[in-house]
This record gives structure tokens, sequence and C-alpha cells, in this order.
């Protein structure tokens, strides 16, 4: 490994590209006029096309978002037949518009892990998580608990980049520089197995010795200042950690204890990514609220939601209806297009038994990239469903990262790019989430390109 390799990009400075305007979101070093963007021009499927035309394999579909794929004709006749129709209207004051009621009521009747009471709109999964935090507090001081405010995370989890969402996420670099955490967050163990466990610890154990930090860190703090847990069923970004074994039966058993809200953020494994409709079906979570994203409208349009127990909502509707009114609220909240499109989306999920074809097709999926966990660059490999996590360590010992500066993972990222398929490169972590129409065929493409990248990085 001579040097950490830039993604390949295909803009120059002769096509315009040069020191381009952005501040990119999560990109380094984007005021340098060196720094170049890989610009994609269209999709089709499962597939993305660049501006000079090549095709890639779009193994993360967008950013965990795009279920259905590039090319779904009936969200875009969704969209354009709303936009004709009614192009947007608001949902303040007691006005609203038939895609927003009509939308809340099929997500209520889709979320079957527990009875939900209503749903809130917003504009993404960082806006869905701020919306939870406001919404607790205004919860506990209508019930009379001014003190109990605080928010329990875990380390590694991502919950948007927003002040309050942010400050939930439990990643450094989303804190550094920011002035965050905001002190109300308070961030425990991080669920992962291979990564933390004790020598000779089993995973059940592992998870018992982490819902007992949990409870050591709410007695510590005072059950009577905590107001929720929020945790992705999976964890995502964090480098995609499904949790140990009996992991979540605990921690919801330790909540409840204490009186605490369990928010589950279903931003990227709501809508089939497991296999199951939600992450909350396969850990059998009940969660008292549900944050969603992404996949909620294929990405094709951004709206995100929150889901909130009837017992929450009641709450906030007495409360609301004594003050005049819920002061809060995007203009965007339940935009009829997104949520036409989004409507459109759910029908399909359901339509097409997408959990089911997870089902069919995520097998090879798994056992394809896990059959390459032998590789002598290989930490671990892991995932459930449509989603997979590999991440690079030296004698394949989570205590034995490689020298940033050997850049193992951006070197696999480019491999993979120049075979023509994209993955996402954090560190010496790679993530897949690829749209859930994908073709069996398309799965072998998939495995093949990822095992030929690993030969060509080792
Ligand atoms: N929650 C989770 C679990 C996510 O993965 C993300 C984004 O990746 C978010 C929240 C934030 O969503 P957004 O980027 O739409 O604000």
């Amino acid at each position: 490994f001579s040097s950490v390799p830039s993604p390949q990009s295909n803009s120059t400075e002769e096509n315009g590209f040069k020191g381009h305007g952005m501040l990119a979101p999560f990109t380094a070093g984007w005021q340098s006029t060196d720094v170049h963007p890989l610009v994609i021009e269209r999709s089709e499927g499962s597939y993305v096309y660049d501006i000079d035309g090549k095709k890639y394999l779009d193994s993360l579909a967008g950013l965990w978002c795009t279920a259905l794929g590039g090319s779904e004709p009936r969200l875009v006749k969704a969209a354009t037949e709303q936009l004709h129709k009614l192009p947007f209207y608001h949902s303040f004051w007691n006005r609203t518009t038939k895609p927003s009621l009509d939308l809340a009521k099929e997500l209520l009747s889709m979320f079957t892990a527990r009875e939900m009471g209503k749903v809130f709109f917003t504009n993404s999964g960082s806006e869905a998580n701020d919306s939870q935090v406001k919404l607790v507090w205004y919860y506990n001081n209508a019930l009379g608990r001014p003190d109990k405010k605080k928010f329990i995370a875990r380390s590694k989890s991502y919950h948007g980049s927003t002040l309050i969402s942010a400050s939930l996420s439990g990643l450094p670099a989303l804190h550094q520089k920011f002035d965050l955490p905001a002190p109300f967050v308070l961030h425990t163990d991080c669920p992962h197995y291979w990564r933390f466990h004790l020598p000779g610890e089993t995973e059940e154990e592992f998870a018992t010795r982490l819902a007992n930090n949990l409870e050591e860190l709410i007695l510590k703090e005072g059950p009577e200042t905590i107001a929720a847990f929020i945790a992705e069923p999976v964890m995502g970004a964090g480098g995609v950690i499904p949790p140990p074994k009996t992991y979540f039966e605990k921690v919801q058993a330790i909540v409840k204890k204490y009186d605490i809200l369990f928010i589950a953020d279903e931003v990227i494994t709501a809508f089939g990514r497991l296999g199951t409709m939600f992450g909350s079906d396969m850990y059998n979570i009940k969660p008292d609220l549900v944050s969603m994203a992404k996949a909620l409208s294929s990405a094709y349009v951004p709206i995100g939601a929150i889901m909130v127990s009837p017992e929450i909502s009641d709450v906030i509707h007495s409360q609301s209806n004594k003050l005049g009114s819920f002061a809060h609220g995007f203009t965007y909240s339940g935009h009829p297009v997104a949520c036409a499109v989004a409507i459109e989306a759910l029908k399909i999920y359901q339509e097409r038994n997408i959990p089911d074809h997870v089902k069919q097709i995520s097998p090879r999926f798994q056992e394809g990239v896990k059959a390459f966990a032998g590789s002598p660059i290989v930490g671990e490999i892991r995932g459930v469903g449509m989603i997979l996590g590999t991440e690079f360590a030296d004698n394949k010992s989570p205590n034995d990262p490689f020298p940033a500066e050997w850049g193992v993972g951006a070197i696999f990222g480019v491999e993979c790019q120049k075979r023509g398929m994209l993955v996402r490169v954090a560190g010496d972590n790679i993530m897949m989430s690829p749209p859930l129409i994908m073709t069996p065929d398309e799965v072998e493409e998939l495995v093949s390109i990822y095992g030929d990248a690993l030969k060509a990085t080792e």
C-alpha cells in the first residue's frame, strides 16, 4: 500500500468542475481545486450511470435509500399526477391534503409490531429524530415531569446531522469541532460483539453485560432524569452492526423498568431491508416511537416520518388543546407530492411483497460475500437481509487496525469502482445496502465484483 487513493472522479477542470461551488456534505477537501466529484447522471433499476456513460452497480442504493431502484415508473407517475393536481399545500392550523392523511393512515396500519397512535411528517431522518426529542420533552412537560429530559443513545450510532440528531449520534466526527454532543445526551455501549466482547464471553453474556451497563448509567444519572433510549435495529453508518443475540430483549426490559421511552430509529431498516417490513418485527422491538425516512418514498422525493404510541399522542393532543396548538412543524411536513410518492412506494412494498423478495435473494447476498471472510485483510463481514458491512483489519483482529495512511478501505472502494460497482467507504469499513428489487443475477454480479476487488486489494 503506497498511498491512500482518492476516489475516482469523472469531473475535470475542462468540464467545469474546478473548485466547484458546493460545500459538499461529508466530503473532505471541498475547498481544494484538486478534488473533483464523481458526477452521477441517471439511474436504471439497480444501476447508476455517470456523466461519461459509465455504468455502476449501486451497492448502496444511493445512501441506503432507493429500495425500489432508480427507475420505478409508478413512483414517477404518482409524483407527476400529484404535481399536476396539487403541487403544494401545507398541513398547519387544521388544514391539510388528502395524500398526507392517506399516508398517515397507511403507515399506522402497516406497522404491526405494536399499536401506534399518530404520524408526524418531516422531510428527513434528521428532522424525524429532532422531532422525537421535542415530542418527548413536550410529553414529559405535559405529564409534569420537567426533569425527565435526558436521552441515551449508543456509541457508533447514526441518527442524523442536525444539532440534536448529531448529538444523539455516537460518532466522534459528528461532534468534534461542532461543540457537540448537547449535554442532555448520554452514550452507552456499542453492541458490536466482534469488537467489544471479552475473552470467552458468549453473545448472550455480552448482551447481558451491555444491558447491565445501561442500567448502571440510568441509576447513576437518576431514572427520573432519563426520558428516552434511541436505537437503530441494525446500526448502519457506524459500520453495519446487527445486534448480538438477546440484546434488544434485555435492553427493552431495562428501559421499561425505569419508565424510559424506546425510540426505534428505522430510517434504514423500515420497508423490508432486513427481510421483515420493519426492523422492529425482526428483533421483536415494541417501540414507543419510530423514525422513518429514505425508503419511505424510495428516496424519489425527500420525506421522513415519526410514529408515536397512542399513549403519547393522547397526551400531546390534550396538552396542545390546552395551549392552543402543538407549536412544532415544518412548511413541508406532509408535502403532498412526497406523500403521494410514499403512498405508491408502500403499495409496491406490499403488492410485490418486498420483504419476501429480500428473504429470497438475501441468503446468496450474505453467504456470497461472507465466503470471502477468510481473506487475510478482512477482520469481519457482518449483516442481515440486504445490508452488509466489511471491516478490514490486520491479523484479522479487532485490536489491529491497519495504519490509516495505508487506506485499505479506500483502495477497495477504488477497485470496486474500476470494476463498475459503487460501495460506501468509511475508513476501513465498507458498507453495502443495495436496492431491494435486485435480481439474483445482480446479486451474483455484486458478489463477483466484491471478490475481484478484494483480491486486487490484498
Ligand atoms: N437515522 C439513521 C439510522 C440514518 O441512517 C440516517 C441517515 O443515514 C439518519 C437518521 C438521518 O437521515 P437524513 O440524512 O435523511 O437526515
